[in-house]
């Protein structure tokens, strides 16, 4: 690992993967500890400010509990969505009202699905938002270059296993806040 001279709470720990990671790093808690976890093919392709970034944006996630936030909002949508349409069918409907029940409960169910994913998206570039307070803009456009590169530049669905838009709008999002916050370090 690089010494990438960055100040991270003592509850979080950043290893190297030797295998690679779907995209590159990873975050998640374990017994109050915090891991982040880099892919050591990724990392010996990065620059010492690349890398910052990429665990920065980890951490921008963690700091910001982004990983219980996106549990609470699927779980609210997976299983409370069904509960609530089913208390609803033990209401006695007249039959003239099935047609519009079944459209109603289909559009409640979609429309929480993409809400769920609409607030994931939010939290991804809220930590590249954050990540980007500590890396210069030069080293952040060359990470993307890279990451797509590398990666490719995979296009948004509403899948259950993508969880990051796609690294053009990633890019644009932090273009279009004009860098505002940015600073050379
Ligand atoms: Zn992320």
């Amino acid at each position: 690992m690089k010494n990438l001279d960055i100040f991270l709470p003592n509850n979080v720990f950043v290893y190297s993967s030797q295998k690679d990671l779907k995209q590159g790093t990873i975050a998640f808690e374990t017994f109050n500890k915090n891991i982040i976890l880099i892919s050591e093919p990724l990392e010996q392709q990065l620059s010492r400010n690349e890398v910052k970034f990429v665990i920065l944006h980890e951490y921008g996630h963690i700091r910001n509990k982004h990983l219980k936030k996106n549990i609470i909002s699927l779980t609210l949508v997976v299983s409370c969505i069904p509960i609530f349409i089913y208390f609803l069918t033990s209401i006695q409907f007249s039959t003239n009202f099935l047609i519009p029940f079944i459209i109603f409960s289909v559009l409640f169910y979609v429309s929480g699905y993409v809400l769920h994913f609409k607030f994931v998206m939010r939290r991804e570039y809220n930590a590249d938002e954050y990540a980007a307070n500590f890396v210069a803009k030069e080293d952040i456009k060359s990470l993307f270059t890279k990451l797509k590169t590398i990666y490719g530049n995979d296009q948004d669905s509403y899948n259950m296993f993508n969880t990051h838009p796609s690294l053009s709008k990633r890019e644009k999002y932090l273009n279009d806040k004009k860098w505002i916050k940015l600073k050379s370090f």
